[in-house]
C-alpha cells in the first residue's frame, strides 16, 4: 500500500450550508445547539452544523404537513412533479465536482469514486423516478356485481426518512426521488458523521422550482431528532437504513406512536461464494471489491468469503496480495482506492474485531492494524483459517476486512451460507450453470450476484430477507412504499 499523505489535500469547495432546511429556509436550530462534522483524514472540524432535535422535528413536520396537505407538490400535475426532478437531475450534473468533494470530504471515499460514480449514479436515480410520475396510477378491478371498482394510487403523506453516513448522496436519493416522485413531503434526518452534501443537494431541489416544505432536512442525533421522527403522530410513514439494532428501535417507536408504516433496510453478512471451477484470479478480484470496496462500509459487503477447498490455498495466497497492492491513502488523491473509516468509533470497532479473530484463532494473513499515524485509515485486512462461529465471521464488522472461509460441499456451503441472521446479499462465483441455478434458488437473501457485485443499477430492486430488513428500495418496487391504494366503488345504475 502507498504511504499515506501526512498532509491532507485541501478540498476544492467551501461548506456553504450547515443550516436547517425547514420550509424552504435555512435556519438555525430552535436551541441554538450546534455540532462538530470531522474530516475522517484528520478528526479535525470541517465546519460546525445546526443541531435539530424533537422541536426542530415538530416545526419540519409542520411545514411538510402543510405543503402535503394543502399543496402544492401532491396537487400538481404529474408532470410538473417530473420535470422539478429531471431539473434537479440536471443541477446536480452541473455541481457534479463540489458534490462530489463535499461528500469524499465528509465521509472519506475516494474521490474518484464520488465524482465518477456515485454523483452521476445520483442524476441517474432522480431521472429514473421522474420519469416515473406520470406513469403511476391504478387498476379497474373486474368485481362480482354491478360495480364500477377501480383503485387510485395515492402519496402517503409526510414520510420521515432517516439515513446512514456510508452513501450519503446515494441514500438521500434511494429514500428521496421515489418519495417525492409519488407526490409526498418529507423529513429527511441525516447521519451526524455525514450532514454536509444532502444540505446542498436539497438546496440544489429547491433551486430546480421544488415548493416549500416538500423536502425538509434536519441535521441531527439518533436519539433524538431520528427518534422523534419515528414516533411523530403527523408523520404517516417512515423509512430507515442503519443498523439492524437502530432498526428495532424505529419500528417500536412506530407501533407505539401511531402504526405508521416502516421500511428498514438494515445490516448484512453477506457471503461471497467461490466454487470450485472458479478462475481463481477473477475470483480474487471479484470478492476484493466484494468486501473493501467503500472502506467495507457496506450493509451489503460480501464479508464471509467461501471457497472451496480445491482452490483453498491459491485463493487464500492471491487475496493477500491483492490486499497487500490495494491503495490506502488520501481520498483526494488520484488512485486512491481506500480512504479513511467514518470515525474513531468505527475505527475503534473495526481494530477491536481484528483482535477478535487473531485471539479467536484466526490466521492474519496481512493488515490488521490503523495505516498512518493520523485519522481513521486501516490496513487491508484477510483472514484465513475462519470458522463459522467466530465473531468475525457472525457480526457485521463494517471495515477493510475479508474473512475467508473453506468449504467442502455445495449442499454445505448452502446451509452455512444461510446460517446468519441476515439475508442481505450473495455472491456466487461459478461457470457452471447448475451451480448457479441450485445456489440462485437455495440462498435466503434479497440479492444475488452472479459473477459480478455491487451493480446498483436504479432499476434493480434492493432490500433484505430475514433480519436484513423489510420491503425494496430501487426500480419499481420502490415505489410502493411511498403508496396507499385506493379502492373505490360505484354502482353501475344509481340505486
Ligand atoms: P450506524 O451504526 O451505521 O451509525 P445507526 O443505525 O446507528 O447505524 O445509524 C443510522 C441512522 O439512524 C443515523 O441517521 C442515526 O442518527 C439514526 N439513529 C440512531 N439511533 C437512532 C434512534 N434511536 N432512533 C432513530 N434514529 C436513530
Amino acid at each position: 500500500a502507498a504511504a499515506a499523505v501526512e498532509e491532507p489535500i485541501a478540498p476544492s469547495v467551501k461548506v456553504d450550508y450547515t443550516k436547517l432546511l425547514i420550509n424552504g429556509q435555512f435556519v438555525d436550530a430552535a436551541s441554538g445547539r450546534t455540532f462538530p462534522t470531522l474530516d475522517p483524514r484528520t478528526g479535525d472540524v470541517i465546519a460546525h452544523v445546526a443541531e435539530g432535535d424533537a422541536e426542530d422535528v415538530n416545526r419540519a413536520v409542520s411545514a411538510a404537513r402543510k405543503a402535503f396537505d394543502e399543496g402544492p407538490w401532491p396537487k400538481m400535475t404529474a408532470y410538473e412533479r417530473s420535470r422539478v426532478l429531471f431539473r434537479f437531475a440536471d443541477l446536480i450534473e452541473k455541481h457534479n465536482d463540489e458534490l462530489a468533494a463535499l461528500e469524499t470530504w465528509d465521509n472519506g471515499k475516494p474521490f474518484e469514486q464520488s465524482a465518477k460514480i456515485e454523483i452521476p449514479m445520483l442524476a441517474r436515480f432522480f431521472r429514473y423516478y421522474a420519469g416515473y410520475a406520470d406513469k403511476i396510477h391504478g387498476l379497474t378491478v373486474p368485481a362480482d356485481g354491478e360495480y364500477h371498482v377501480q383503485t387510485l394510487h395515492e402519496p402517503i403523506g409526510v414520510a420521515g426518512q432517516i439515513i446512514p453516513w456510508n452513501f450519503p448522496l446515494l441514500m438521500f436519493a434511494w429514500k428521496v426521488a421515489p418519495a417525492l416522485a409519488c407526490g409526498n413531503t418529507i423529513v429527511l434526518k441525516t447521519a451526524e458523521q455525514t450532514p454536509l452534501s444532502a444540505l446542498y443537494a436539497a438546496q440544489l431541489l429547491y433551486e430546480a422550482g421544488l415548493p416549500p416544505g416538500a423536502l425538509n432536512v434536519v441535521s441531527g442525533f439518533g436519539p433524538t431528532a431520528g427518534a422523534a421522527i419515528a414516533s411523530h403522530m403527523d408523520i404517516d410513514k417512515v423509512a430507515f437504513t442503519g443498523s439492524t439494532d437502530t432498526g428495532k428501535i424505529v419500528l417500536e417507536l412506530a407501533a407505539k406512536s401511531n402504526l405508521k408504516t416502516v421500511t428498514l433496510e438494515l445490516g448484512g453478512k453477506s457471503p461471497f461464494i467461490v466454487c470450485e471451477d472458479a478462475d481463481v484470479d477473477k475470483a480474487v478480484e471479484l470478492a476484493h471489491l466484494a468486501v473493501f470496496f467503500n472502506q467495507g462500509q457496506c450493509c451489503c459487503a460480501g464479508s464471509r468469503t467461501f471457497v472451496h477447498e480445491h482452490v483453498y490455498d491459491e485463493f487464500v495466497e492471491k487475496a493477500r496480495a491483492r490486499a497487500e497492492k490495494r491503495v490506502v491513502g488520501d481520498p483526494f488523491k488520484g488512485g486512491v482506492e481506500q480512504g479513511p473509516q467514518i470515525d474513531s468509533d468505527q475505527f475503534q470497532k473495526i481494530l477491536k474485531y481484528i483482535d477478535y479473530g487473531i485471539k479467536g484463532g484466526a490466521s492474519l494473513e496481512t493488515g490488521g492494524e490503523r495505516f498512518g499515524s493520523k485519522g481513521y485509515y486501516i490496513k487491508p485486512t484477510v483472514f484465513s483459517n475462519v470458522k463459522d462461529d467466530m465473531s468475525i465471521a457472525k457480526d457485521e464488522i463494517f471495515g477493510p476486512v475479508q474473512t475467508v472461509l473453506k468449504y467442502k460441499s455445495l449442499d454445505e456451503v448452502i446451509k452455512r451460507a444461510n446460517n446468519s441472521r441476515y439475508g442481505l446479499a450473495a455472491g456466487v462465483f461459478t461457470q457452471n450453470i447448475d451451480t448457479a441455478n441450485t445456489l440462485t434458488r437455495a440462498l435466503r437473501v434479497g440479492s444475488l450476484w452472479i459473477n459480478c457485485y455491487d451493480v446498483f443499477d436504479a432499476s434493480i430492486p434492493f432490500g433484505g430477507y430475514k433480519m436484513s430488513g423489510n420491503g425494496r428500495e430501487k426500480g419499481s418496487y420502490g415505489l410502493q412504499n411511498y403508496l396507499q391504494v385506493k379502492a373505490v366503488v360505484t354502482p353501475l345504475k344509481n340505486p
